[in-house]
């Protein structure tokens, strides 16, 4: 097995940029080249700015390179989004805000991956699996939903025997079909629209770590070797970074999560066991994920070291859920697993902030981050444009800080979702 993740020994596209080695100036400095940083810079050179982007290692290096591929609308934090809009601006408005950005940024990455033609194996299809007979009750509720939206024909509910047509899995006691949903090389996505930025001219700069940000008129942003005067800062470090710790130290916390990629099934191994090419996750809190890849490899993901750091036997812990999903695959070869990190907020509303009137910031998808991450630069561009009411739809509500510090916080974190977990083995 090799160290690398099956998107990196993958990807099509393999240019590397040079680090920033100068003192430039821009209108936006964008810190961070996952999807955030690179679709941010991607929106505000559509709209005219000049951006320099710096990222600490490549480009889709983070979360971005590292995740399920599923672009799904599971939007973080949704309930307490809509909960939190209500008294300003009403409870249809709300509703109607929440639902229609679950979906918008799956039609932003369609979009974008025509436009500038985006070779990343788009797919279509997506099941939530129940994993209990009574989490059908949600599932229903969502597509009745949908029907009452009109996207009643992207959905299907499927009972156990639906899901056992639909999969060779003895789990599930039923499932949401959505057609809607996606999956993808999360890499070559955010690669191709890495090159889409820098042909509307934004300037790429990697193996670039940001070590500060000097506050003013004209924000400094500082590297090992260079720096960048701008306008405007816009951080999008994900779960990585920890700058201007004093904002928003102890307010998001990284969570290890697993993933791996088996060698490559035959064609009868992958028509038996998933032969719509679903991406399918299931209910639980602490959820399995997986799909099929290009090269017919199923790529499994699961679990989560609240604790922020990495498993030393990603495929060791992973392997019993897989074999337990498809015992046809017991003692299947695993040719890649590797982590990456999630950044957790605890009331999972995505954080959009400023630290100054010109440093702003996006993080904190918790694990849901694809599609949002695209809704996000769309809503970060607008409102570094001047169009602030997505942003402030976001931005106001409250994020706590742990007072005891982040480690502390950390390890709290790492409690909640032991509970949870157990509730779920025990059935409560
Ligand atoms: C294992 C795993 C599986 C997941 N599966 C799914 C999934 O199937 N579907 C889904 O929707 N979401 C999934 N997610 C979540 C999703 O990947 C993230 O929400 C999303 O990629 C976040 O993008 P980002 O650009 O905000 O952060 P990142 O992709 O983490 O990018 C941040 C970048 O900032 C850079 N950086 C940090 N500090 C500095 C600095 N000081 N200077 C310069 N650069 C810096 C980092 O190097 C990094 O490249 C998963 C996440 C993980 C970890």
């Amino acid at each position: 097995m090799t160290n690398e993740t099956y998107y990196s020994a993958s990807m099509r596209d393999r240019t590397e940029r040079d680090a920033l080695r100068d003192q430039i100036v821009a209108d936006i400095a964008v810190i961070g080249g996952g999807f955030t940083g690179v679709n941010t810079a991607l929106e505000l050179a559509e709209r005219g700015y000049s951006v320099a982007l710096l990222e600490a290692e490549r480009i889709g290096w983070g979360a971005t390179g590292r995740n399920g591929g599923q672009v799904t609308g599971s939007l973080s934090g949704d309930t307490a989004l809509q909960k939190h809009l209500t008294p300003r601006i009403g409870a249809n408005a709300a509703a109607d805000f929440v639902w229609g950005l679950r979906w918008q940024g799956h039609d932003t990455i369609r979009a974008r991956v025509a436009r500038y033609g985006i070779e990343c194996d788009l797919v279509h299809g997506h099941l939530h699996a129940a994993w209990r007979a009574s989490d059908m009750r949600e599932l229903r509720s969502f597509a009745a939903e949908a029907e009452r939206r009109g996207m009643g024909e992207a959905l299907a509910m499927l009972d156990r025997d639906g899901v056992q047509e639909a999969l060779e899995t003895p789990l599930y006691e039923g499932g949401l079909l959505n057609r809607n949903n996606m999956h993808l090389h999360p890499l070559d996505l955010c690669r191709g629209e890495a090159k889409a930025a820098e042909s509307l001219g934004v300037r790429i700069f990697e193996q670039s770590p940001v070590t500060g940000i000097v506050q003013g008129d004209h924000p400094i942003v500082k590297t090992a070797s260079g720096q960048v005067t701008a306008n405007t800062v816009v951080l999008c470090g994900g779960a990585y970074h920890r700058l201007e710790p004093g904002a928003l130290g102890g307010r998001l916390f990284p969570a290890a999560l697993g993933n791996m990629a088996t060698e490559p099934l035959t064609a009868e191994e992958a028509r038996a066991i998933n032969p719509h090419n679903l991406a399918v996750y299931d209910t639980r809190f602490v959820l399995d994920y997986y799909r099929l890849t290009a090269d017919r490899r199923l790529l499994f993901g699961g679990g989560a070291n609240y604790s922020g750091k990495a498993s030393a036997d990603i495929a060791g812990e992973l392997r019993p859920a897989l074999e337990k999903t498809f015992p046809r695959l017991a003692g299947i070869g695993i040719d890649f697993a590797w982590s990456g990190q999630a950044g957790i907020v605890p009331n999972r509303v995505p954080m959009l902030g400023r630290t100054a009137p010109n440093i702003w910031y996006a993080q904190g998808y918790s694990g849901h981050g694809i599609a949002t991450s695209h809704i996000v630069a769309g809503v970060m561009a607008e409102a570094v444009a001047g169009t602030m009411d997505r942003f402030d739809h976001f931005a106001n509500v409250p994020h706590a800080k742990n007072p005891f510090g982040e480690r502390a916080g950390q390890g709290m974190l790492a409690l909640g979702m032991w509970w949870y977990k157990l509730r779920e083995a025990i059935g409560v």
